[in-house]
């Protein structure tokens, strides 16, 4: 049995109430471990450790963050296959998937902030004529608060904490109490790279009681979260008296639009991956695919046919591709929409099961389901559903792809496949989204600007505009 403990000014440490929540895997539904189920005294601690620390690290040297950020970076690298074990096993993605993706995107983003926080620079304007001279500071906040969800764990959990770090804040962070496992093992890294205690504190424990004490503590100033809509906006409403700087990153319903100038091939590929990587678990999977009339029948036929040859099996297996959903209750969420589907009048192309696997028949497997729908205007298209469920449905014009598009309460990301210029041009400024992948899916460049618009959050993530919100701007006139 695996006791994940808080981490707290550099030690692990038991919850204050001494209370323990199990915490299950995927693969076969047991109980694994137990995480401590924090309160509100444990933020507390972990707060007063985060406190204590800031002195040092705020001005601790350019040089000494990203030597320490770097290392942690290295030693996650040479600890990959320890950490991509751990993350298959706590979340029930496919082990392949962590360890090409999610540990080395962990390892990138304190490699990234590592670097990017030297070359980070103040402004300043001259006052020509007057003798004067602005310069800006770009100063650390304090102790800052980071939120993860639990779709792609370590990765999102570091996106936040390496630049909170490298700006020179301390942090407290919560990762998602369904897969805490690498957020926890990250602690002992952090002390093996000479990380100062009470910089990071990890604390473990539900959202509602241990991340909600985070959001209500009233001199952590400034938080970064990401997860669901309902739980932004409740973030929000507790945040904003309290006068918080926030970073939302939400959920979405992404559309894909496929015109028949694209390169079929790749398209279809990459189609096949932005639907059901990670079970459909990415908040940029494209879950609603607009496809043009005329290559409609030709792109369901061979879609369906790819989507069949996925191998859905035990996450810790090397030739699966469709591993566990990450929990019982999201599994049977899943699930409701094909109830949902069903009333809705769609129609099932393939999947829309549960899948028992042998000897892990308690485990939470699901089949890639493609449902063809008639109208955007269905709970299937509207609400995100966050499993391996797409669904597809032809369109005539640019303008009717751009209408279905758009017809969302979300806006995070778009993927569009064409080769003409002109309507690249056009459409990717039209799409209602933070981001537009064109001919590609997923491709990330950590210095460009990362969220979303409408209910897909506010905020952005990634290179400057990271360091930016973590940290708070002092203007200095000076005449001379
Ligand atoms: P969630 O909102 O339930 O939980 C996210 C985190 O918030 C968890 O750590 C949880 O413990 C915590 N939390 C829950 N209630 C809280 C409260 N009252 N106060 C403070 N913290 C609280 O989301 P989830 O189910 O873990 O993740 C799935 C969602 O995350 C999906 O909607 C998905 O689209 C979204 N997501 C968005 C992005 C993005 O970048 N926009 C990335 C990944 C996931």
């Amino acid at each position: 049995m695996e006791l994940i403990k808080n981490y707290i000014n550099g030690k692990f440490v038991d919850p204050i109430q001494n209370v323990w929540l199990d915490n299950y895997c995927p693969a076969n539904g047991e109980v694994y471990g137990q995480i401590p189920d924090s309160k509100k005294e444990d933020i507390a601690l972990a707060y007063d450790a985060a406190k204590s620390a800031f002195q040092y690290w705020s001005n601790s040297t350019l040089k000494e963050r990203s030597k320490i950020l770097i290392r942690i970076s290295e030693l996650l690298e040479s600890n990959l296959q320890r950490f991509a074990e751990a993350e298959s096993k706590d979340n029930g993605k496919p082990i392949s998937l962590a360890k090409t993706v999610d540990i080395p995107r962990a390892a990138d983003n304190f490699r990234f902030f590592g670097h990017a926080i030297t070359q980070f620079a103040s402004e300043s304007h001259e006052m020509p004529g007057l003798n004067a001279i602005n310069y800006t500071l770009r100063q650390p906040i304090g102790v800052v608060g980071c939120i993860s969800p639990w779709n792609l764990p370590l990765y999102l959990f570091t996106w936040k904490i390496a630049p909170a770090l490298a700006a020179g804040n301390c942090v407290v962070a919560k990762p998602s109490e369904v897969t805490p496992l690498t957020a926890y093992l990250l602690g002992e890294i952090c002390n093996e790279a000479g990380l100062p205690k009470g910089v990071l504190n990890i604390v473990h424990g539900l959202g509602n009681v241990a991340g909600q004490a985070i959001i209500e503590h009233p001199e952590i100033k400034a938080i970064s979260f990401t997860g669901g809509t309902a739980t932004g906006a409740h973030i929000a409403r507790i945040a904003a008296p309290l006068f918080k700087k926030l970073s939302l990153e939400l959920g979405g319903k992404n559309p894909n639009i496929i015109f028949a100038d694209c390169d079929y091939d790749n398209m279809l590929e990459t189609t096949l991956r932005s639907s059901f990587s990670n079970q459909g678990q990415i908040c940029l999977c494209g879950s609603r695919i607009f496809v043009e009339a005329s290559i409609f029948s030709k792109f369901k036929n061979d879609f369906v046919e790819k989507t069949k040859q996925l191998v859905i099996g035990h996450p810790a297996d090397s030739k699966t591709t469709i591993g566990a959903l990450v929990s019982k209750s999201h599994l049977e969420k899943v699930v409701s929409y094909i109830k949902i589907a069903k009333s809705e009048g769609h129609t099932i192309l393939c999947g829309g099961n549960k899948v028992s696997l042998e000897n892990y028949e308690n485990g939470y497997y699901f089949e890639p389901t493609i449902i063809e729908v008639s109208s955007n205007d269905c709970k299937l298209n509207q609400e995100e559903i966050f499993g391996p469920i797409v669904t597809i449905m032809p369109f005539e014009t640019e303008e009717q792809a751009l209408k279905l598009a758009n017809d969302v309460k979300y806006g995070l990301s778009a993927t569009l496949w064409t080769n003409n210029l002109k309507r690249t041009m056009i459409l990717s400024k039209q799409l209602q989204s933070g981001i537009v992948w064109v001919n590609t899916w997923m491709q990330r460049d950590l210095r460009t600007p990362f969220g979303g618009i409408k209910e897909s959050g506010v905020g952005r993530e990634g290179g400057f505009e990271a360091l930016r919100f973590f940290t708070q701007q002092k203007n200095i006139c000076i005449k001379y």
